[in-house]
């Protein structure tokens, strides 16, 4: 039945929508990205992340662009980096952590990776201790019926230096203790196996998949074909 369901992956981030549209075609739904939605970019979006928490910013962006979409279902992100030496940051503030608002991308993600190092040498370590952090990412959807959110985590460690040319953001310095190696080094299936976005979504899916099923009262095909 998925196949029947168009799902519109809200994300401006092209590492991200690299991730997500296999998860969703491997469930058999249809996936969408907001240019094909006819969502064009707009400077609101920048000011949607203002929560303290991941799952209030994932449903902030899930509610905000299923309510510009007419009745479609609407899947969104919001995840980080927790660092513990740093007190969990920079979390819900990852992407924005360098304050370049000027930048975007691969540019973007230099500044914050250059930024983290830079954190990280105001606190020094002992000889050999890791430097413990997570990712986080939790997911959300929203369709005319209802809203779910939940959450991945993914367990590793910082290293000094950056290894790997894959992923996106700071995965070159992000070393998987469950992988053996950093996210950059992973390919994208290695990576979603085990990556709090992959755990995140694998979570949507299964939810989102159940419930839809369950709305008997809702047209579960596209209203837009
Ligand atoms: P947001 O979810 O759009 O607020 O962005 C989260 C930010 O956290 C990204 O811009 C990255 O800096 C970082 N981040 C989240 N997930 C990942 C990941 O899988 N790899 C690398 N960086 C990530």
């Amino acid at each position: 039945m998925p196949g029947q369901i168009t799902v519109v992956v809200a994300t401006r981030s092209v590492g991200k929508l690299r991730e997500l549209v296999p998860l969703f075609a491997a469930a058999d739904y249809r996936c969408i990205t907001l240019e094909q939605a006819a969502l064009a970019e707009s400077p609101e979006e920048a000011s949607l992340e203002a929560f303290d928490t991941f799952e209030a910013n994932a449903l902030a962006k899930a509610r905000w662009f299923s309510a510009r979409s007419g009745g479609r279902v609407v899947v969104a992100d919001d995840s980080g980096l927790e660092v513990d030496a740093l007190n969990g940051a920079p979390g819900v503030r990852s992407k924005r952590w360098s304050g370049r608002e000027d930048l975007q991308d691969d540019a973007l993600d230099a500044a914050n990776n250059a930024f983290l190092l830079r954190s990280l040498e105001q606190v020094p370590l002992a000889d050999g201790e890791p430097r413990l952090a997570r990712y986080v990412c939790a997911a959300a959807c929203v369709w005319n019926g209802g809203e779910l959110v939940v959450r991945g985590t993914c367990e590793g460690e910082i290293v000094a230096v950056p290894v790997g040319s894959g992923g996106f953001g700071y995965d070159p310095y992000f070393f998987s203790n469950e992988l053996g190696r950093t996210f950059a080094q992973a390919t994208r299936e290695e990576k979603s196996l085990i990556s709090h976005r992959g755990r995140a979504f694998a979570r949507l899916i299964a939810a989102m998949t159940g419930a839809l099923q369950r709305e008997t009262s809702m047209d579960l095909t596209d209203p837009h074909g």
